[in-house]
This record gives C-alpha cells, structure tokens and sequence, in this order.
C-alpha cells in the first residue's frame, strides 16, 4: 500500500486562538507599560522561577518566547550572524545567536505589535536545568547593561528525584528571594506566592489536559497547532488568563472530539514529534503531514510545560521538584520510560527525532535512543536534521522526501 500526498487539506480554525491573540497582545502590552511606569522587569528562562517573580510584582519577561518568535518570523537566519561576529559560535543555541542578533541590530517582532522590543531587565533569573546556554546568554545582557544575573544550578541527566537533590535545588531557589526582595523593594509575601502557584498548577493541569485531547482517535489538535497554543503556558504561567485562556480551548477541543471534528481530515496515521519544533517551517510542515493524513498528535516539547509537581502547600520544593522533573534535565533511562508512555498513550505508530544542529539539549537521537525504543517498541522513526532557528541548516528537500518516505513505511506496516 502506498500514500498518496493529497492537496492541502481544509482546516477548521480554534475559535480560541482570537481570545489568544488578545491575551498574548495583552501581556506584551502590560510589559511595555509596566516597565515605563517604573516597575520592575525580570527576564526568566522557560523554566526558571517564574512563580516567585510574579510571587515579588516583577514584569516577568520570557527571552526563549522572543527566540522563537524570531525563528517563526524567519528573522533569525539574518540576525544569527552578527552574534557570531560577536564571539557566539554559529554551533551554539540558535535561540541565544538570534536574540543577540535581534538587539545588535535593534530588529524585534515586538515592534509589529507596537512595542518598541524587550523590556529592559532590572535582574536576569536563570535555572540550567535545560543548558548552560540560558546563563551565557544572560550573561551577555547582564554585561551589556550592568545587570544582576543570578539563578539557579540543576543537575542534569537526572534518574530518580531523589530527596537531596530537590532539596539542594529548592534551598538555591530560597536563596533568590533576598536579592530578588532588595531588587523589587517588597518582601515576599507567603500568601501572594502561594496563590501565583494555585494558578501555576491550575494552568498546567489545564494545558495537559488540552493536550491529552489528542489521545482521541481522530486528534482534534496537532503537535503545529499545539506550538502556537503554548504560548499562554510559556508566558503566562501564574496568571489568572493563562487560566481562563486554556479553559475556553478545553471546552472547544472536548465538543470537536464530541463532534469527531478532526485536527487532520481523514486522520490515517499517528506520530510523535521528539525534539524542538523548526520554527520557521510550521506551516509547511503542517500542511504536508496534512497532505499525508498524518497527525503529528504528541511531542515532548508541547509536555515540557506541564509541571504535575506544582504545590501551594510546599512552593518551595514543588518548583525544585517541578523543574527538575523537566524531560530535558532527565538520565537517558528515564526520557525513554516517559516516552513509551506517550507512544502507548497516544497510540502512536512512529517518532519523528528533530536533530537541532545548535540545541543538542533537545535533540535525543544521538545517544542511540531511537534504536532502542525501536527494538522495544517495533515502531519505526526518522530523524530529521535540521535547526530551531537557524533555516541553513535544514534541509526542505530533504525534510520533505524524507517524511513521504517515512509515511510510505508507516502504510507497508
Ligand atoms: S534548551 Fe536548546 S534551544 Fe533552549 S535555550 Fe538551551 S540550547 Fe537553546
């Protein structure tokens, strides 16, 4: 049996996704003019401390959102040069390049929405739980406008959480709190940061069950879909939206599963997406799996902002242990237990490994992974060699052949 690529298939749109846009333009917004009222602006790695920030008033500011917004736009490729006339290899996260990039330059995507580009940080907050590449990149701005830079250390290839570990991390999470109090010129109030937690965990549950509609035969999202929808969880976290956002979409995902209204018509084969998404070809690669009637229905990036360990009783350790349970800090034993539960929860015939040429952090087909899942599981995989940001290093011909061909396989199956 052979599959044919269709022509491009009819996709119903979210009615959601305008209520995101207003949020998302609402957060930007208040960024903006929160920092020109004078209040204080933190930047915050994906998984840093973002519920202790808002927790202390910051303006909590997220630069791996505006490194993906740089490769969606497809600015990267040109900006990711001029950090590399800095001293930033071309080798090094294509996120960390572009941003650069984006401020040499003064070139932002935050300036189509009016802003006039990231809000100036008064303390830079790190956790390297996903790579050393967030702190260098931090850094950098805390040189170029003599800011603090302070954050959190996580160890990484992590099996078992264990207790000393999660207490170490929780204990270098309290430390923060003194210089973030002197910083924002308010003390921490315990009530205000447990209620930005109650939030935290109210989104998270929110957002995985907005993902685990895709369990459903036929998938009323795709992974393409799911990396829009994310923004809320990235930027949002701890913020009554983000909340109400992902309510509105649950509620509209469970009537198309009621509906059978599907993310892909006539929905014929499942995969996983492992690795970074290619930010500056979603909708291509939407619309040819698309052509494929293959729904991209689960992926690790999409999971990597569900944090189940979240508490308002114990805030302090249920970060540590939220953020240290993240896939990409975790021992290759574990990443392969969690994702043969995704393959038998999603009921998935194959995985698709992004090889991100500057982000070998989040490109997990080079220790023998897909191999050994492979034997174990018998569904087969392809690697795709390619880039977040960075579209020179990806090949579309090649990306194109090689997903038909792989399709062509999951059909002989
Ligand atoms: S995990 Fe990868 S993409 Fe994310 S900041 Fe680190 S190197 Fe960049």
């Amino acid at each position: 049996m052979t599959t044919q690529a269709a022509p491009p298939v009819e996709r119903k749109d979210f009615e959601a996704t305008k209520k995101m846009k207003a949020v998302m333009g609402q957060y930007f917004k208040e960024l903006e003019q929160g920092s020109q009222q004078g209040k204080k602006t933190a930047w915050c790695t994906s998984v840093g401390p973002a519920e202790l920030l808002r927790a202390l008033g910051y303006n909590v500011y997220f630069p791996e959102n505006h490194g993906a917004m740089l490769g969606a736009t497809r600015m990267a490729t040109d900006l990711i040069p001029l950090a590399n006339a800095r001293g930033y290899s071309p080798d090094i996260c294509s996120y960390l390049t572009s941003d650069i990039g984006s401020y040499l330059k003064g070139q932002s995507p935050l300036q189509k929405m009016g802003m006039s580009g990231p809000p100036r940080p008064d303390v830079l907050v790190f956790n390297t739980n996903q790579c050393r590449d967030v702190k260098d990149w931090f850094q950098f701005y805390a040189r170029e406008w003599n800011v603090p830079c302070i954050g959190v250390h996580t160890p990484r290839s992590l099996g078992e959480l264990d207790e000393p570990i999660i207490e170490d991390v929780a204990h270098q999470i309290r430390a923060l709190v003194m210089p973030l109090e002197e910083i924002a010129g308010q003390k921490l109030d315990p009530a205000k940061l447990r209620e930005i937690v109650v939030l935290s965990r109210r989104c998270t549950d929110l957002w995985k069950a907005v993902l685990e509609t895709c369990a459903n035969i036929p998938a009323p999202m795709t992974f393409f879909d799911g990396t829009i929808q994310m923004g809320p969880a990235v930027v949002l976290r701890g913020h009554p939206s983000a909340v109400d956002y992902y309510e509105t979409l649950l509620a509209e995902l469970k009537q198309r599963v009621a509906d059978g209204i599907p993310a892909v018509p006539g929905e014929r084969f499942r995969v996983y997406w492992e690795g970074m998404p290619v930010w500056g070809k979603l909708r291509d690669l939407s619309i040819q799996f698309a052509s494929l009637h293959t729904c991209v229905v689960a992926s690790t990036y999409c999971n990597s902002w569900i944090f189940d360990d979240l508490d308002p009783d114990d805030p302090f350790r249920s970060m540590a242990r939220a953020y240290c349970r993240l896939f990409i800090c975790r021992s290759e034993d574990a990443k392969e237990h969690y994702m043969e539960e995704m393959v038998a929860k999603y009921r998935v015939s194959g995985i698709i490994y992004h090889d991100a040429k500057t982000c070998p952090n989040n490109s997990n087909n080079r220790y023998q992974m897909p191999q050994r899942l492979e034997a174990k599981l018998g569904i087969p995989h392809l690697v795709i060699h390619g880039d977040l940001n960075d579209l020179r290093l990806y090949s579309e011909e090649q990306a194109r052949t090689n997903i038909q061909a792989f399709i062509e396989q999951l059909a002989q199956k």
